[in-house]
């Protein structure tokens, strides 16, 4: 058996967020599907360790927002790799609020389904959401969704270029000369697997190309998920 067959399976990516006594939290999912259209079932996939679990088997409601092909890193990482229960995912961030009190995050979504939950199957390491979608709303008709593919493959975890945040910050280093950038090396976050290639720097964060990982200011963060440099390991 080849499981890498199972890579070839295409998804979008998605945040989806619920809300239950007061709390509310949100991740990254990139397992969402319709499952049927009489009545308009979708099926959500989350794992048992996400705070957002917690909401949905309490509050039987969710909600999903589609996010569009310039979603940027720090909106990922913020919802990816950050834990609801001691993260305010939500801080800077356009939130919308359903008729029955459920956060739907607009930043760089193109539609969202509001969604109660109507049955939970359990799956192992994850639950199983099919839930009813009782409201649906396209917010963007021009920008085509992210897909899982081009999320690993194209950004590499950083922001593409025509993202609204993109920026190159005005404090960035020196460049070092090139025959000094051909033998540094890439270095790969252990908790979210964010590479960083000193060739492409993070511009993002002040940090020039051709920075090696060892010149790094020591407060800097993985750009994806937030932890710092000792977390990281050379490839
Ligand atoms: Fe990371």
């Amino acid at each position: 058996m080849d499981i890498s067959a199972l890579f070839k399976i295409t998804y979008g990516l998605y945040i989806v967020c619920s809300k239950a006594d007061e709390q509310q939290s949100g991740f990254i999912g990139n397992a969402v599907m319709q499952i049927s259209a009489q009545p308009n079932q979708i099926m959500v996939a989350s794992s048992k360790n996400n705070y957002t679990s917690e909401l949905i088997k309490t509050s039987k409601k969710l909600t999903v927002s589609v996010l569009s092909m310039d979603a940027p890193m720090e909106l990922i990482g913020r919802f990816g790799y950050r834990s609801g229960r001691d993260t305010d995912k939500f801080s800077d961030c356009q939130v919308f609020y359903t008729d029955d009190n459920q956060p739907v995050v607009l930043n760089h979504a193109i539609a969202w389904f509001s969604c109660e939950v109507a049955e939970t199957r359990d799956a192992g390491t994850h639950y199983l959401f099919a839930c009813n979608v009782i409201d649906a709303v396209i917010t963007d008709r021009e920008t085509p969704p992210m897909t899982y593919t081009y999320f690993h493959e194209v950004l590499k975890g950083k922001s593409p270029k025509n993202a609204p945040t993109y920026q190159i910050k005005n404090n960035i280093n020196p460049l070092p000369k090139k025959e000094e950038i051909m033998n540094q090396d890439i270095y790969v976050c252990d908790v979210c697997g964010y590479e960083y290639d000193p060739a492409q720097g993070d511009p993002d964060n002040g940090i020039a190309p051709g920075t090696p990982f060892e010149a790094l200011p020591d407060d800097w963060e993985c750009p994806l998920c937030g932890v710092d440099k000792t977390n990281f390991s050379k490839v």
